[in-house]
């Protein structure tokens, strides 16, 4: 099964589709998550990606595209994916229609996940993330046992840059003009499901469920 998953920032693709490729035995795919190991790495490509990721702009499609292609046409990729954060304009999406044509597959959902933008906002800046292990926690709704420190791995918790409030409005507004005009690429689809997920994470998680599996 081959799916993808897009939305808002801050509202719950990642949280939820770390469960979601569990249940499922799928691969996870966070372009986001790439792009910050890339950067981490200190590659040539997550230098050129940083500036982009630091201000929230879009990182260039010529960089997204070459990295998820490389991933999701690699051969132990058995059982189907799940895409999280890519595509992000509808030039990514014509550009993994074309991909997957190219080697015989095809997506069976896409989920739009969408929240008011105040709850982003709420989401957004209260999230933390594990510097060793990558498990998120939220300062209110899911906070750490200690205080910094991760419940899985004791590693250290840290606030992502591009989750500090400056840059907060720079990517919602990016995903206004950007990212959301993939609804109307996407909603004429048979595999097109839309679901509220201003809800708890538990209730959310069993629409999700439900969206996928009918
Ligand atoms: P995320 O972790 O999904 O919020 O992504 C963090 C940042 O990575 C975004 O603000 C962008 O700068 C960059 N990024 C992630 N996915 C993409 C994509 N599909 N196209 C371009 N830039 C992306």
């Amino acid at each position: 099964m081959n799916i993808v998953l897009f939305g808002p920032p801050g509202v719950g693709k990642g949280t939820q589709s770390d469960n979601l490729v569990n249940e499922l035995g799928i691969t996870h795919f966070a372009m986001g998550d790439i792009l910050r190991e890339a950067v981490k790495e200190g590659t040539a490509l997550g230098l050129k990606a940083k500036t982009y990721m630091d201000s929230g702009k879009l990182v260039p499609d010529a960089l997204v595209i070459g990295m998820i292609e490389a991933r999701i046409m690699d051969p132990e990729v058995t059982g189907g994916f799940l895409l999280d954060g890519f595509p992000r304009n509808v030039s990514q999406a014509e550009a993994l229609a074309s991909m997957l044509e190219k080697h015989g597959e095809s997506i069976d959902r896409v989920v739009f996940m969408d929240a008011p933008e105040a709850m982003l906002l709420k989401r957004l800046s209260g999230r933390l993330i594990c510097r060793a292990c990558g498990f998120g926690f939220h300062r209110h709704y899911s906070p750490p046992r200690k205080e910094g420190r991760c419940d899985r791995c004791s590693g250290e918790l840290y606030q992502r840059d591009d989750d500090k409030e400056e840059v907060i409005g720079q990517r919602l507004e990016v995903y206004g003009e950007q990212t959301r005009p993939l609804l109307e690429y996407y909603k004429a689809l048979p595999a097109f499901r839309r679901l509220d997920a201003s809800g708890e994470m538990t209730a959310v998680y069993a629409e999700l469920m439900k969206a996928v599996k009918n």
